[in-house]
């Protein structure tokens, strides 16, 4: 069997609204940002700018909102990403609980699962009800240590109150019903979780938000953010209030090149596979799935009957680089394709058909965050590592709040003012960052291998996570 695997982004093959070339974005429906008067700029035509502009909008439909985008809307993770709009956050509810107190951590739980909700909703309302399945979340243990794991995942989050409705554990025969994956031990499944196709959805809010009024200038690149001033490569532009929404970006940014870490996480596909097989392995449900191993991998059913499948173990780039290339790579195809047969030996006839990736954004300490000054008008929001596409939506909620003065439940939550220390200058970085993923991958093949916990990696990974 030969794979035609092609560089190419399957959420922007399967949706007719897609435009591949940055040419007519640059060239068509934009103006100078210097002749745009505004009173919010946001920098980045992602979830988090966008989903910003839209809950603004709401509050205030007269607020003149105006989004600068360097490529086109969803250029960056939004448009590429695994389609798991998940309750998860990149820091476990224990640091959570250790950092802010047991009732601020479960209000920032419970926030995150209505979030879920309100992205399904949301994207109904654009349209999109047959691309989005609100099907769950099923963690698969397959050797002893990933059983371990998950159980004590579930004993501590019982400890916080967490109940069987919100996380449960699954036996070998309900985790079947759900999915069959080899080597199945049992599971641990949470209804908060929606696959989604990113792509549309990101390309639905923008044309909402047109719809509506608010400009999205594509094609203009900002070079700094100053209180007040926005300056790009097509001239300065004034604005009261200023929203930074460029995650794994912002490293191009005057003065913020060590504030977030590019980390590279890449997918391929399948051909759409015949239904009774593809029901007889992953539920018509389409709950999302992985295991627990260490070096994370991500799976979901897509609305058209295709796995769409990704994992993290892309080499990170020194310097923090950023570059079209890096969006492929062959030896994570040869890992990814092998990993899911592994996973679902059924499909060794199946064919790879699509092969794409992109940065993402991670804080030194792995926690993400909802920034607002109100003295100099200057907000962000970002570093939600590969847990983003809902945690984007309650940022953009919280910084509209923020941003026209209300004192909410949603700027009371614990990430709205963290402040993350930056990263280490290199060769540090270079060094710490690929030795930690080489790491998570030495750890799962112990435990493979010798059937016990590698604790001993465990503890060196959650110490360097901040867990
Ligand atoms: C392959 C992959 C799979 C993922 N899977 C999942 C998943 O399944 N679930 C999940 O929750 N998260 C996932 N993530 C993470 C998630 O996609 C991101 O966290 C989220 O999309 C970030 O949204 P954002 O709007 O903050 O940033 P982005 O989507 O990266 O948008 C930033 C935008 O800003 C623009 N920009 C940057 N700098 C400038 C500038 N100077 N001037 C003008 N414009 C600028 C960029 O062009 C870009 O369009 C994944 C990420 C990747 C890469």
């Amino acid at each position: 069997m030969t794979d035609v695997v092609r560089a190419a982004c399957l959420w922007d093959d399967l949706d007719p609204t897609s435009e591949t070339s940055d040419e007519f974005h640059t060239s068509a429906g934009s103006s100078d940002p210097g002749d745009v008067s505004a009173d919010v700029v946001i920098v980045g035509a992602g979830f988090t700018g966008l989903w910003t502009a839209h809950y603004l909008n709401q509050l205030d439909p007269s607020s003149r909102i105006v989004v600068l985008e360097s490529r086109r809307v969803g250029f960056g993770a939004s448009g590429r990403n695994g389609g798991w709009s998940s309750a998860l956050l990149p820091m476990s509810l224990a640091a959570l609980v250790r950092d802010h107190g047991r009732e601020a951590a479960l209000a920032f739980d419970r926030a995150m699962n209505a979030s879920v909700d309100e992205i399904c909703a949301r994207a109904r309302g654009m349209g999109l009800g047959r691309q989005i399945a609100k099907g769950g979340y099923v963690q698969v243990a397959r050797t002893r240590p990933q059983w371990d794991r998950l159980r004590d995942a579930v004993t501590e989050a019982r400890s916080f109150g967490i109940t069987e409705d919100d996380l449960r554990v699954l036996d070998v025969e309900q985790t079947s019903t759900l999915i069959d994956v080899t080597n199945t031990l049992g599971s641990v499944f949470t209804p908060h979780c929606a696959a989604i196709q990113p792509g549309s959805l990101v390309r639905a809010l923008a044309a909402d938000l047109r719809a509506r009024g608010v400009r999205i200038l594509e094609g203009v690149t900002v070079l700094s953010i100053e209180p007040g001033r926005i300056v790009t490569d097509r001239g300065p532009m004034n604005a009261p209030v200023s929203v930074r929404a460029t995650e794994a970006f912002t490293v191009r940014l005057r003065h913020h090149h060590r504030n977030v870490l590019p980390l590279y996480s890449l997918m391929i596909a399948t051909e759409p596979i015949s239904g009774d097989l593809l029901d007889s392995l992953i539920s018509a449900s389409r709950p999302t799935f992985n295991d627990a191993r260490h070096l994370i991998v991500y799976g979901q059913r897509t609305a058209d009957d295709r796995i769409a499948f990704g994992g993290r173990g892309a080499p990170y780039h020194f310097g923090s680089r950023i570059d079209p290339r890096f969006d492929t790579h062959d030896g994570m195809v040869r890992h990814l394709t092998t990993a899911l047969r592994e996973m679902f030996p059924a499909l060794s006839d199946v064919s790879f058909t699509h092969h794409w990736g992109g940065p993402l954004g991670a804080h030194r300490d792995w926690n993400c965050s909802v920034l607002f000054d109100p003295r100099t008008g200057m907000a962000s929001a970002g570093g939600y590592v590969g847990d983003g596409v809902t945690t984007s939506n309650l940022a953009g909620r919280t910084l509209a709040h923020l941003i026209t003065g209300r004192e909410t439940d949603l700027t009371r939550l614990p990430w709205v003012g963290h402040q993350s220390r930056t990263w280490e200058p290199e060769p540090v970085r270079w060094l710490a960052v690929n030795a930690m993923a080489k790491l998570a991958a030495l750890a799962d093949e112990r435990e493979r291998t010798t059937g016990r916990r590698a604790r001993t990696i465990e503890r060196i990974l959650d110490l360097v996570l901040g867990h």
